[in-house]
């Protein structure tokens, strides 16, 4: 999968969601499904001007905002997974 320019990054508790502002094109369907109310409009544009999104601290990393965007435009990393990427590396 290809993202395209540099991610928005929100730290959160219990991860860190990444918005991709090239592919986002501000439907707001990530902020409809959040479970939590976890996300917002943001003030940085998308792709066709119109607002991205961004994460609040009430995120639980649940990764349903990346599974709904149809643009693939947001990217969900839980502490957990960081830690086993860290404790992982070569
Ligand atoms: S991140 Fe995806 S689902 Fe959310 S507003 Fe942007 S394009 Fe739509
Ligand atoms: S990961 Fe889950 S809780 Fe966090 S913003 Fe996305 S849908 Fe909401």
């Amino acid at each position: 999968m290809q993202h395209f320019g540099e991610p928005l990054i929100y730290e959160t508790g219990k991860g860190r969601v990444c918005v991709f502002p090239g592919l986002c094109k501000g439907c707001g369907l990530c902020i409809e499904k959040c479970p939590k109310k976890a996300l917002r409009w943001s003030k940085y544009l998308g792709v066709y001007g119109t607002p991205t999104v961004e994460a609040t601290e009430d995120c639980i990393a649940c990764g349903m905002c990346q599974n709904v965007c149809p643009d693939c435009a947001i990217l969900v990393i839980r502490d957990e997974g960081k830690k086993a990427a860290a404790s992982g590396g070569s």
